[in-house]
């Protein structure tokens, strides 16, 4: 396993490599979520390529950039064990020069959930996953449902943009009591762990009240809040009932949608999604 740590060797690197290339950009702190998407792109091309960088501009102000949990060491001995072909990890310096001035934007589906609380946000990731693309030029990118507006968001600037790389999803994988992995998940402190899994159990209770046939959405929602305001440690940013191509929020179930919510448990945001 290769680890560059600068433009010019990885773009003298990426010549030399057996295509296709499928490449998995983290932000590091690696979990079985992460290592999912990377056994995938082992499975499917020659090649596979690791980003691990914490992307400054997708964090707003007052967020967690500087807190965001940093393990190097230990992610490339994860990485190692899958059989990465190459672990690519940019400094500020080079992905930021102080003249960089070019952003992309992806309108529409940005405009709801993360999108709308989060300001700046998918303008961030949107950006720095372009950046990536055109240095690692992979055929497959992989990415996680944990995240599925970022699915869409990524999928849409694929399209507009004409960049010719097929997106490959990989269900969210979860602890066992529902929780999805996240590198955000080791800022809580037992209590709030434990206090973390309502977070799954409004999903599932959507999914129970769908499958048992209810098709108000607006209900599903309020049964959902219901359940969260149970848990003292929780605090609601959002819950949703949206179309599951555009986010609009829905009022009736009757397209395929998805539930997904922010809820922050002590001072740590976390959120999660289930299709319905
Ligand atoms: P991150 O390091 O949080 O930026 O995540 C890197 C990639 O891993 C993204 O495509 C995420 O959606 C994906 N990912 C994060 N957590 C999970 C999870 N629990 N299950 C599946 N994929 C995940």
């Amino acid at each position: 396993m290769v680890v560059v740590k600068t433009l010019p060797e990885m773009r003298a690197l990426r010549q030399q490599l057996d295509t296709p290339v499928g490449f998995v950009p983290t932000m590091g702190y690696l979990h079985l979520g992460h290592l999912a998407l990377v056994k995938r792109a082992r499975r499917e091309n020659p090649t596979v390529i690791v980003s691990v960088y914490v992307n400054p501009c997708q964090f707003g102000p007052s967020e967690d950039f500087a807190g965001y949990p940093r393990e190097l060491n230990r992610d490339l001995e994860l990485l190692q064990t899958e059989g990465v072909d190459v672990v690519f990890v940019p400094s500020d310096d080079e992905m930021y020069p102080p003249e960089f001035s070019s952003w992309v934007d992806v309108e529409k589906v940005t405009e709801h959930l993360e999108g709308a609380s989060r300001p700046g946000h998918f303008r961030g990731v949107a950006t720095i996953v372009a950046k990536l693309f055109n240095i690692v030029r992979p055929s497959r990118a992989y990415f996680g449902e944990k995240d599925a507006q970022q699915v869409l968001v990524i999928k849409r600037m694929v399209a507009d943009l004409n960049m010719g790389i097929e997106i490959a999803v990989e269900p969210t994988v979860r602890e066992s009591d529902g929780l999805a992995m996240s590198s955000r998940n080791s800022y809580l402190n037992p209590e709030e762990r434990r206090a973390a899994t309502v977070l799954f159990k409004a999903l599932m209770l959507a999914r129970q009240l769908r499958e048992g046939g209810e098709e108000d959405a607006e209900k599903t929602r309020w049964r959902m809040i219901s359940l969260i305001q149970e848990e003292p440690l929780a605090r609601i940013d959002y819950v949703s009932i949206a179309d599951a191509e555009t986010l609009e929020e829905l009022n009736s179930l009757d397209r395929p949608a998805l539930a997904s919510l922010a809820v922050r448990i002590g001072k740590t945001r976390l959120i999660d999604n289930m299709p319905l």
